[in-house]
């Protein structure tokens, strides 16, 4: 076990990290972040701040000398960075898991090869693969750029193959999914933590809705029957194994008008759809993080009350800041800003999450008080 007073290091500066940042302080760790971004909203209160490229092989090695455990926050690492590291002190996830997850294409066999049903889909190389699909794949569909997507980025709906023609011109010809549009019923997703021994924990189901492709609000306990539930758990468990994975992670799951459960996306980090544990779960997500790379026991994930989570966008910003004195003096809700200072159209600030004795009440509470932060 890596103890309190230990130091642990975190790849990527962004709100995920500075929510690991905060649960490993609160333990008693030190944190190292490493960021490119001078201002980023984990290097700003972690314990050191390391202001280089993820690629930095000095930088890298400054980080390893350093602590003595290191994780990520953020998918898009390198999979050839956590390998160097690897090589120097404690990673997890590792790489390997994590390269797993880097491309939808590979993502979506992997997943398949464990039996478990995703969208139907093409992968989309060159404009003769559009050629070869156009007459029997199932529109509408979603393309989507195979890597270094997030937040709906790199996706554009196509009814015919010649969208997806001019799809993939404007995507400069990328590597692409094309995945058949699914008729959704429901959104989940599932947060788990695997413990370097393979005992995974699960918090409770939560029920996902997204607005232009970014997460807009959380509910849980989900409206989701308990089987498929139980059923959407039992999937993400089987995937947590098969990439040998040591963390916290989440899968998104669409759940079709026709009762199947297909499983979307593999988060392996702390999941946007995760911040209810924050405040509604005996120990949050990013707690959970802190122990899987620590080796120590998972904590309890239970949840303590109904719960909203209703994310803060730059957009709710508009020309000024939004009323927090309405939301603040509303006891049900936790606010959780992020320390990013410009406001941009699709950026995540904040989040809060709305406690309550029942999802109804969570919910009212949610849509008036994210009305009236916008009121003017
Ligand atoms: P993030 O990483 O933030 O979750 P992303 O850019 O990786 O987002 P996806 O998870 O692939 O994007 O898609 C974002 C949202 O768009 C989904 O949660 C869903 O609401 C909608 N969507 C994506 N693909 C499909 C599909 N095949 N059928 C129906 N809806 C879809
Ligand atoms: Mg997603």
């Amino acid at each position: 076990m890596i103890l309190p007073g230990a130091t642990l290091g975190m790849l990527g500066g962004g709100q995920l990290g500075r929510m690991f940042v905060t649960a490993a302080q609160t333990m008693g760790y030190k944190v190292i972040v490493l960021e490119p971004d001078a201002n980023s909203p984990a290097g700003i209160i972690a314990d050191q701040h390391i202001c280089a490229k993820y690629t930095d092989e000095t930088a890298l090695a400054q980080l390893a000398e350093l602590c003595d455990a290191v994780t990520t926050e953020f998918e898009n690492i390198p999979a050839t960075v956590l390998s160097y590291l690897e090589a120097k002190t404690v990673v997890h996830p590792s790489s390997q898991a994590l390269s797993s997850t880097q491309n939808r294409l590979v993502e979506k066999a992997f997943i398949e090869s464990l039996g478990i049903s995703v969208a139907p889909y093409a992968a989309i190389r060159s404009m003769a693969d559009i050629d070869a699909i156009a007459d029997s794949f199932t529109f509408p569909a979603i393309i989507k750029a195979a890597s270094f997507g997030y937040d709906g980025k790199g996706q554009a709906v196509c009814d015919t193959a010649d969208d997806v023609r001019a799809a993939f011109a404007a995507l400069n010809e990328v590597e692409c999914v094309l995945e058949q549009r699914i008729n959704l019923e429901r959104e989940v997703s599932t947060v788990l933590a695997r413990s370097q021994s393979g005992e995974v924990t699960n918090f409770p189901v939560s029920e996902n809705v997204h607005v232009n492709g970014i997460l807009h609000s959380t509910t849980v306990p989900s409206s989701v029957p308990e089987q498929q539930a139980q059923k959407a758990v039992e999937m993400a468990d089987t995937i947590a194994d098969g990439l040998g994975y040591v963390g916290t992670m989440a899968v998104e799951f669409f759940i079709s008008k026709e009762g199947d459960i297909l499983a979307n996306e593999i988060a392996p980090r702390p999941h946007n759809s995760g911040h209810f544990t924050l405040d509604a779960c005996e120990t949050s997500q990013f707690e959970q993080q802190v122990r899987m790379l620590c080796g120590l026991p998972s904590g309890n994930c239970e949840l303590t009350s109904p719960v909203v989570m209703i994310n803060l966008l730059g957009d709710v910003w508009g020309s000024s800041q939004p009323h927090w004195d309405t939301l603040l003096s509303q006891p049900e809700n936790k606010l959780h800003l992020y320390g990013k200072k410009e406001a941009r159209p699709g950026r995540k600030m904040g989040h809060f999450n709305v406690l309550s004795d029942t999802v109804e009440q969570a919910t009212k509470v949610a849509l008036q008080t994210f009305e009236d932060l916008q009121a003017d």
